[in-house]
């Protein structure tokens, strides 16, 4: 018998691309207000999104003040004034659910384990956005339920979010339960507290020492997600 029946899929950076589609929807952002977006200008704003998420991950700043504050932070840096930030905001969460791009073939892995292990997507995303990304791109038909903390009230890593997955799920017992993301702090963390084996998607430079300094180990670490079939002890 196969140890797992259940796979919590994180969507942003494991199934799909989201820096393709964050590189995309920016842009266009920039070109509706007349600006020729640099690689420079898409650093910065990677970098002030990425703390912002990682506040939302502490609690410390909530979902609206980050889809705002973010562009209005980056705005401020950059000397840019007179742009409608919530046309702007609009337009960026419009472009990040219309475009996509799959990590290792995501969609045809999980195509390939539909009827075989039952699969749900976990994500902090908007939901607007997700929703829409995930009906383009074909992953929300292969999968058995959708999970979106901002429907949910809580986000990754707490534990009210995974009580709830789990309370919304057919397998009970979460020790059959796989979840899977590139995030150590919202996917791993998240599921270690939550009682729940986690497989570590590492993409890039992430080392054990960060897994360390978080100060929760994952179960299992890959860094293509075919692997998954090994964890799973099912053929391609
Ligand atoms: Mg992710």
């Amino acid at each position: 018998m196969n140890r797992f029946t259940t796979i919590f899929w994180d969507v942003d950076d494991t199934l799909l691309d989201f820096a393709y589609s964050q590189r995309h929807a920016l842009s266009e952002c920039f070109r509706s207000i007349g600006r020729k977006m640099t690689e420079a200008e898409l650093a910065l704003y990677t970098r002030i999104n990425d703390d912002y998420w990682k506040r939302l991950e502490l609690g410390e700043v909530t979902k609206e003040q980050l889809l705002t504050g973010r562009f209005l932070l980056l705005f401020k840096k950059l000397g840019i004034e007179g742009v409608d930030v919530e046309g702007f905001r609009a337009g960026y969460q419009a472009g990040l659910g219309s475009t996509f791009s799959f990590l290792d073939d995501s969609l045809a892995i999980c195509r390939s384990l539909r009827g075989r292990v039952r699969q749900y997507v976990i994500t902090n995303g908007v939901t607007s956005t997700q929703r829409s990304k995930l009906k383009l791109s074909g992953l929300s038909e292969v999968m058995d339920g959708v999970f979106i903390s901002e429907e949910i009230g809580s986000p990754k890593p707490q534990r009210q979010f995974f009580d709830h997955c789990l309370s919304h799920v057919e397998e009970k017992d979460k020790s059959r339960i796989l979840i899977v993301g590139d995030s150590l702090t919202s996917d791993i963390k998240g599921g270690v507290q939550a009682g729940i084996p986690t497989c570590w998607y590492r993409r890039g430079a992430g080392t054990m020492d960060e897994v360390l300094g978080v100060g929760c180990r994952p179960d299992y670490e890959i860094s293509d997600l075919h692997r998954i079939y090994d964890i799973l002890g099912l053929p391609q």
